[in-house]
């Protein structure tokens, strides 16, 4: 299939395809999202397809304003319009009852419906020219760190996508958050671009699912089903060290070897000379780290490193995302630096 690069202009272009049932890679403010038309089955099995995406792993709505939600959701409780007011267009899914319109193979076959509203103003014009919802899951190949930049999309879709739009690199870096406001308390799925400190501000406590800082056991179920794959994973192993900074950098400094690569913080970028190194950003900045931390998994996999150490940031602001996206990167293999 012939994959056509579209410019930030090129909007109408990118809206055809939509509504046309292809696939069009579109920038967002978290990561890039492989959007098709989410009313149209035929168009969002090829989604699963061209990700390798298990087809239980639900993708979600993409609408260009809140007042679009009472077309695909049932029973929206005030919280969902209070939250939209508040942190609408931006980094925040809410998951809620859905309409029958909203085809199963969508919702992966839930009664309920992952809702957002982007804020990168090329994919709004493409949601609006659309005028249909547009399902979108992360714009990368099942189980890999998730795309930053066009040129990410096209390491991994080029050539089974009908198009791609390049509308630069994206400002927040990792997924949205998605809380749950179907169960009371409403409960947070996944950690993504907009804190849970914030989101505790309008909602008051929320609860965390289990699967958003640890490993599950065999037979648990996560609310949200992509938390339970492996995913955002280099090639080469990765362990997770936290701890404060310094006692996290010597920990990596003591056991590394040979082939080790690290991914650090950019005051410990020094000590790790002679090996391949990303920096994550500052120590204290996490919305740098997350707006580095995919592309520091993806550097590994041109080079020929064995094994990865990524040192880790806490839990305030946007660590808890962060630390999400790396522990997963690691399937879980933490250790703790005291
Ligand atoms: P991605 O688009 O790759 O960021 O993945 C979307 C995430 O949203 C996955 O972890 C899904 O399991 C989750 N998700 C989407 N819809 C729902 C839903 N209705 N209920 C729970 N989780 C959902
Ligand atoms: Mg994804």
């Amino acid at each position: 299939m012939e994959t056509k690069l579209l410019a930030p202009e090129q909007v109408e272009a990118g809206a055809d395809i939509i509504r046309s049932g292809g696939l069009l890679a579109i920038p967002t403010e978290t990561v890039y999202g492989l959007g098709a038309n989410g009313l149209d089955p035929e168009a969002v099995r090829r989604i699963f397809a061209a990700k390798g995406r298990p087809q239980d792993n639900p993708l979600i709505l993409h609408i260009p304003d809140s007042s679009w939600l009472e077309r695909y959701c049932a029973e929206i409780p005030p919280e969902a319009y209070a939250l939209a007011e508040r942190f609408w267009p931006g980094p925040l899914t809410m998951i809620l009852k859905r309409k029958p319109l909203v085809p199963d193979v969508t919702t992966g076959g839930l009664d309920t419906v992952g809702m957002r509203c982007p804020s990168h103003p090329v994919t709004l014009a493409i949601l609006r020219s659309a005028g249909v919802p547009v399902a979108a899951p992360s714009a990368n190949i099942s189980g890999r760190p998730s795309c930053t930049t066009a040129a990410h999309v096209r390491e991994d879709l080029w050539g089974n996508i009908d198009g791609i739009m390049d509308g630069g690199p994206c400002a927040v870096g990792v997924e949205s958050t998605i809380v749950d406001l179907t169960v009371t308390p409403p409960r947070l799925l996944r950690p993504g671009g907009l804190p849970l400190e914030e989101l505790e501000d309008v909602l008051g406590p929320v609860a965390v699912d289990k699967a958003v800082t640890g490993l599950l056991s065999e037979g648990e179920q996560p609310r949200a089903p992509g938390m339970k794959y492996r995913h955002y994973a280099p090639r080469a192993p990765v362990t997770v060290v936290t701890g404060p900074p310094e006692a996290s950098a010597a920990y990596i400094e003591a056991h590394m070897g040979k082939g080790s690569g690290i991914v650090c913080f950019r005051e410990y970028l020094g000590r790790f000379s002679g090996h391949v190194a990303c920096e994550l950003g500052p120590a204290e900045d996490r919305a740098e780290q997350a707006r580095r931390v995919f592309d520091a998994l993806r550097r590994f996999d041109g080079t020929d490193v064995t094994e990865i150490w990524a040192q880790c940031p806490d839990r305030r602001g946007l660590g808890l995302a962060v630390e999400n996206r790396l522990k997963k990167a690691a399937g879980f293999h933490v250790v703790e630096a005291e």
